[in-house]
C-alpha cells in the first residue's frame, strides 16, 4: 500500500489496527536511560512523528520503564498522531498482573490508552490469562487492540485457540537481512491471518550498515546502506519495520527508505548474500 504524503511523494504504508500508518515507525530500546543525550532524543522522536513516522514501540522493559518516560515526554501535546505501543514483561502476564502492567506504563507515558499492547515473549502464564487480562483492558479503552511479541506460527495457532486468541492484532519478531526465517511460514500465516508483521532489529542493531553489497545497492539508488536494508524489510506487504535511531539525522535518513524501489536485480544480488530460507527455521530472538 502507499500514502502520498505532505511533500507528495508516495510512501509505504501498512494497515494496522484499522489506521493506515507509514510502514515506518520508531524503535526505542535503549533510549531514555541518560540524562546527557535526552534533549538529542526527544528531538529525534519529535522529528519522526513530525515526518509521519508516528508509530513508537517502547516496552516496559526497556530501562525499566526510562524509555516509556521518554516516549511520555516526546509525545506531549501530540498523542492523537500517535500509534503508540508498549509490551507487557512474561513475568508480569498473569490475569491481573498485565492488567497492573498496562496501568504502570499509561502512567509512565502520561496518556490513558495505548494503541497496541503486546505480550514481550512466551514464559510461564497460560496464554488463556494473558488473553483475557487483554480483551478487559481493551473493553475497558485503556488499550484499541493486542497483540503479541517473539511468537512462532505453533505460538499463533495456540492463541488461536483459545476464545477471544485470533483477536490479536499484530506479531513483533526480529527480521532484516541476516535473520530471514520468518518468510518461510511465519509471514504466510500472519498474512493469511490479516496480521501486520512487526520487524524488530531491522537493520541488526546497526550491524549491517557496513555491508559492501549494501553499499553498492546503495549507489545505484542515490542512497545508503541502511535505507537499503530498511527498504528491503518493508517491500513485503503488512511488514513495518522500527528501527531504533538516536539522532533526528539518522531518522531523517530512515525515513527516505520509504520511497525506495528496489529492482529485480537488488533483489537478486540480495538474495545471493542474503539467502532466503529454503526449511522451516526457529524462530530468532535478540
Ligand atoms: P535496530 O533498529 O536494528 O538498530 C539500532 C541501531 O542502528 C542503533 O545503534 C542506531 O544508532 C543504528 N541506526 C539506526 N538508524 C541509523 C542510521 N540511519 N545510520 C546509522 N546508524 C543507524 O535495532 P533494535 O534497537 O534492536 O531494534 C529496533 C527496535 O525494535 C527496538 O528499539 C525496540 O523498540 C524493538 N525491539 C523489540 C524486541 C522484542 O523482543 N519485541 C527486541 C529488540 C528490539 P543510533 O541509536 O545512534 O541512531
Amino acid at each position: 500500500m502507499k500514502t502520498k504524503h505532505t511533500a507528495g511523494a508516495d510512501l509505504k504504508s501498512v494497515s494496522i489496527n484499522h489506521r493506515n500508518v507509514l510502514a515506518l515507525g520508531q524503535g526505542t530500546w535503549n533510549m531514555g536511560d541518560s540524562t546527557t543525550n535526552r534533549k538529542t532524543e526527544l528531538d529525534a522522536l519529535r522529528t519522526g512523528i513530525d515526518l509521519g513516522m508516528t508509530i513508537i514501540d517502547t516496552a516496559e522493559m526497556y530501562g525499566n520503564g526510562r524509555s516509556e518516560l521518554l516516549v511520555g515526554e516526546a509525545i506531549q501535546g501530540q498523542r492523537d498522531k500517535v500509534f503508540l505501543i508498549s509490551k507487557v514483561l512474561p513475568s508480569n502476564a498473569s490475569r491481573q498482573g498485565t492488567i497492573k502492567a498496562c496501568e504502570n506504563s499509561l502512567k509512565r507515558l502520561q496518556t490513558d490508552y495505548l494503541d497496541m499492547y503486546l505480550l514481550h515473549w512466551q514464559w510461564r502464564y497460560p496464554f488463556e490469562e494473558t488473553v483475557e487480562a487483554m480483551l478487559q483492558l481493551r473493553q475497558e479503552g485503556k488499550i484499541r487492540d493486542w497483540g503479541v511479541s517473539n511468537m512462532d506460527v505453533a505460538e499463533m495457532e495456540e492463541f488461536y485457540s483459545i476464545p477471544g486468541g485470533n483477536t490479536c492484532a499484530a506479531n513483533q519478531v526480529v527480521y532484516n537481512l541476516t535473520r530471514r526465517g520468518i518468510e518461510y511460514d511465519l509471514i504466510p500465516w500472519c498474512r493469511k491471518n490479516n496480521i501486520p508483521v512487526i520487524a524488530y532489529s531491522p537493520v541488526e542493531q546497526g550491524r549491517l550498515l557496513n555491508n559492501k553489497l549494501l553499499s553498492e545497492i546503495a549507489r545505484r539508488h542515490n542512497a545508503t546502506p541502511t535505507q537499503i536494508a530498511l527498504a528491503w524489510v518493508i517491500r513485503n506487504p503488512g511488514v513495518i519495520a522500527i528501527p531504533k535511531a538516536a539522532s533526528a539525522k539518522h531518522v531523517e535518513e530512515n525515513f527516505k527508505s520509504l520511497s525506495i524501489e528496489l529492482t529485480e536485480e537488488d533483489l537478486q544480488q540480495i538474495d545471493s548474500i542474503f539467502p532466503a530460507p529454503t526449511r522451516k527455521m526457529p524462530l530468532e530472538m535478540l
